[in-house]
């Protein structure tokens, strides 16, 4: 969750203002002219949101859900589906009629509940590596503007070219998935854990994430190595809540081998402790999720929750390392047993307090 470097002695509140600002700037540049998925060219794109409407609308509160950056401190997290005012989790990357085609078997709930067929696992990977595209093409723009704007980087065309790096391994991810579901080819994927909850879980993510450690601690990626020959390997995570059902689904391409390891440990593990994980890598790695508001109290009070949605791969201050927090060394990483499993069925939505119910 690293997106805004927010200096010691900042106004919080002028900073976020000012990056708004900035973030519709950034948005407007960073636009493509061509669809990624189809290759035509295109005047506009479409709204795209990564995570289906569908899986929004059943933890929704009156169209509102919650989203990561009140579990990390801010006071902007409210999400307005119908309004739309936080346009997180959103990406403007393909044309509408790809938007509408592309997703369609996943983007059922019918066939969501259904064992995932190598063209629905497809789907969702390039839905995740679509959403990181995104995000780092407009952080690409935000650094020139906030370079101008806050001067916060000693060193912004090392930056710059990383991230540039980072897109091209994005864009590679998205046609290789791309093909994996316009060709139906089969046998690929590698499936980590797949259930279909029998309740509502008040958490709707999916997100493409590169793991630092297994869950025994031990390296997976070396997200540290800037080694441009180094490609770094994604899990794919899902949780899809339905009117009366949940999805939980982890899952990763058999070329990403390193995850072989994590794999034997997950089929060794108790469910519950592969819940309670997957609860953690979602706090830990990624800031496209949403809450519904029946969990509001929790993620405001909760300090282990915040202090996890303030780390990056372990490290505190987003990943940040300076004098003031003794450069990460006396620091303790939250681990998956120190914040609330929300997958688990003492957290589940009611149907009482399902406000919104069916539509
Ligand atoms: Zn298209």
């Amino acid at each position: 969750m690293s997106l805004f470097n927010i200096p010691d002695g900042v106004d919080v509140i002028e900073v976020r203002k000012k990056v708004n600002k900035m973030l519709s700037e950034a948005r407007k540049k960073a636009k493509s002219k061509k669809c990624i998925l189809c290759g035509k060219e295109q005047s506009s794109f479409c709204n795209s949101h990564s995570v289906p409407q569908m899986c929004l609308r059943p933890i929704a509160d009156k169209g509102k859900v919650l989203h990561a950056s009140l579990a990390m401190g801010f006071d902007i997290g409210v999400v307005d589906l119908d309004g739309g005012v936080n346009k997180s989790g959103t990406f403007n990357y393909i044309c509408r009629e790809c938007d509408a085609k592309f997703f369609q078997d996943y983007e059922n709930p019918d066939n969501i509940i259904q064992p995932p067929t190598d063209k629905i696992l497809a789907e969702i990977a390039v839905k995740n590596m679509l959403l990181q595209l995104n995000k780092r093409d407009i952080e690409l723009e935000l650094l020139d503007i906030k370079q101008q704007e806050l001067g916060i980087y000693e060193n912004p065309d090392k930056l710059s070219e990383l991230k540039t790096l980072d897109q091209k391994e994005y864009q590679e991810e998205v046609l290789f998935h791309q093909d994996i579901a316009n060709n139906n080819k089969e046998g690929g994927y590698q499936i980590l854990f797949w259930e279909v909850l029998p309740y509502k879980v008040p958490i709707a993510t999916q997100s493409a994430m590169v793991l630092p450690y297994d869950m025994e601690g031990d390296i997976l990626n070396d997200v540290g190595n800037m080694d441009k020959s180094v490609r770094m390997q994604y899990v794919h995570i899902a949780v899809l809540p339905l009117e009366k059902k949940s999805v939980v689904l982890a899952f990763y391409h058999k070329r990403d081998k390193i995850y072989r390891r994590l794999r034997h440990q997950i089929n060794t593990t108790s469910r519950e402790k592969v819940l309670q994980y997957i609860n953690y890598l979602i706090f830990e790695h990624t800031e496209n999720v949403y809450f519904s508001k029946t969990i509001e109290e929790e993620l405001k009070n909760n300090k282990m929750i915040e202090k996890v949605s303030q780390e990056a791969n372990g490290l505190p201050t987003f990943g940040h390392l300076s004098a003031d927090n003794i450069f990460g060394m006396d620091y303790e990483a939250v681990k998956p047993e120190d914040i609330p499993n929300f997958l688990d069925e003492s957290w589940a939505i009611k149907e009482e307090e399902n406000t919104d119910g069916e539509e």
